[in-house]
């Protein structure tokens, strides 16, 4: 029997669920856009829950991202951020920000300058907002105040005495302090996740804020593993801070962290809830492009989906979303085959030190875009005039060296949704 493909009629498709696809997402509904979005997990779950804009340039940290961007745009004017005004990433930044704190997870707002976040390690790290829940621990290091920084026996890659020993140098009164998560018996591995999704219940809070009280000593800030909640983190740090009567932050931990797995579950809630077609954990089979739309084709659980849409953004990511694949040759687009820019040969992917200053040049491959953020051929011309591209499969750009991954994320994703919002 063959089966009918379901269909779904949509103004806008967004394929790919990172930062990029998400943030396409958001930006449509605040335009009132009729949007449908498909993807598979990504990313995302790697995240620290940092939105950096840009961190690095050249050979030194950013204080100031905003002037980076007037350098860059001089030095490396194809970067996808160069080609992105000043008010349309403050825009984004302030537009995507706000939604994530109107669905549930409380960030800071862009300002002028970077914030310095912790990193697991105890090093900082340049970055434009970050979650509520992770701020005071830039007060207290600015401050170098009496903080005592707590992992938990039993989780792996989080621990306290390195991060006071990379850290102490410029922080004098920092010491740290090993607990038992309770409920778990000693020796026990724990992870991130299971402790966020316990930290919701009332009990567990109690239990945890006793454990905190009797260690804490004169401390004024307590530092922690990113664990505190998935769905509702600024209840489970509020609750904790009056539960306590410490000033409490979170601390990114390696990955996979909670502070993706949050932002994952939230647009997962909340873009149905707001009328937005949602195909998680799904990946777009195929593409077709005609004149006047373009046909997605898929399966779910169900079966086979079909989703005309007017106009298409692809966030597909990079190799390690799928986004882009290489053989033992190339480097090529997973989905259309668009043209990827590349080196010339294999032999030119990376430089010989693994350390140069400069980067190796494959981690800048990726599609090439116009003025309108489309895709573009070897000709130099769009691919379809419904076509658009955001995130980090456009190239041009180094987003691990130059902490930019979430600017390109988050900004190109804000240009593209306004031009497809043009073709509705
Ligand atoms: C370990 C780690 C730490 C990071 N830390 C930070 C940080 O501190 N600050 C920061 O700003 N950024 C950070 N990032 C980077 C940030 O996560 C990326 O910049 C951002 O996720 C890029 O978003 P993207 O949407 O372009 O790509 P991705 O996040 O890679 O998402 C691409 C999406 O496309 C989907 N996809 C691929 N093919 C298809 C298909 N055919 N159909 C449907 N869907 C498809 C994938 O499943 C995935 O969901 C970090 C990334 C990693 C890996």
């Amino acid at each position: 029997m063959i089966q009918e493909a379901r269909q779904y009629r949509t103004g806008l498709a967004v394929i790919g669920s990172g930062l990029a696809g998400f943030a396409a997402s958001v930006f449509a509904l605040q335009r009132g856009i009729r949007t449908a979005q498909v993807g598979n997990t990504g990313a995302i779950a790697y995240t620290t829950g940092y939105l950096d804009l840009l961190g690095w340039h050249g050979d030194r940290l950013l204080d100031n991202p905003w002037s980076g961007l007037a350098t860059l745009r001089q030095e490396e004017p194809d970067h996808p951020l160069s080609r992105i005004s000043d008010q349309d990433i403050r825009d984004a930044f302030f537009g995507f920000t706000q939604a994530l704190s109107e669905m549930g997870v409380d960030y800071t707002p862009p300002g002028d300058r970077n914030l310095l976040g912790l990193t697991p390690a105890g090093t900082r790290k340049p970055t434009l907002c970050m979650p509520r829940t992770m701020v005071a621990g830039i007060a207290a290091a600015a401050a170098g105040d009496r903080t005592l920084i707590l992992d938990i026996a039993g989780l792996d890659g989080f621990s306290a005495r390195e991060l006071v020993a990379n850290a102490g140098a410029s922080w004098p009164n920092l010491r740290s302090r090993r607990i038992i998560f309770p409920g778990v018996d000693a020796g026990v591995r724990v992870f991130p996740e299971v402790m966020a999704r316990a930290l919701e219940a009332p009990a567990h809070r109690q239990q945890l804020a006793g454990i905190i009280r009797s260690v804490a000593g004169d401390a004024k800030y307590i530092g922690l593993p990113a664990i505190l909640g998935i769905h509702r983190p600024d209840r489970v740090h509020r609750d904790l801070e009056r539960l306590t009567g410490f000033t409490l932050f979170e601390i990114p931990t390696m990955p996979p962290a909670v502070p993706g797995i949050r932002l994952r579950e939230m647009f997962e809630q909340a873009f149905p809830a707001r009328g937005l077609t949602l195909v998680p954990q799904q990946k777009v089979k195929s593409l077709e492009l005609g004149k006047t739309t373009a046909r997605l084709h898929l399966n779910d659980s169900y079966g086979k989906v079909e989703i005309e849409a007017e106009t298409v953004i692809l966030a597909t990511g990079r190799f390690l979303s799928g986004g882009l694949a290489a053989d033992r040759h190339r480097v090529r687009e997973t989905l259309l085959g668009i043209p990827v820019s590349q080196p010339e040969s294999r032999d030119h992917w990376y430089r010989e030190d693994y350390f140069d200053l400069r980067g190796h040049p494959i981690n800048r491959c990726g599609i090439r875009v116009d003025e309108a953020f489309r895709p573009i051929s070897e000709s130099g011309r769009p691919i379809s005039e419904r076509l658009f591209a955001a995130g980090i499969l456009l190239g041009g750009q180094d987003w691990i060296r130059q902490r930019c991954g979430a600017g390109v994320a988050i900004a190109s994703a804000y240009r593209a949704v306004s031009f497809a919002a043009g073709c509705l």
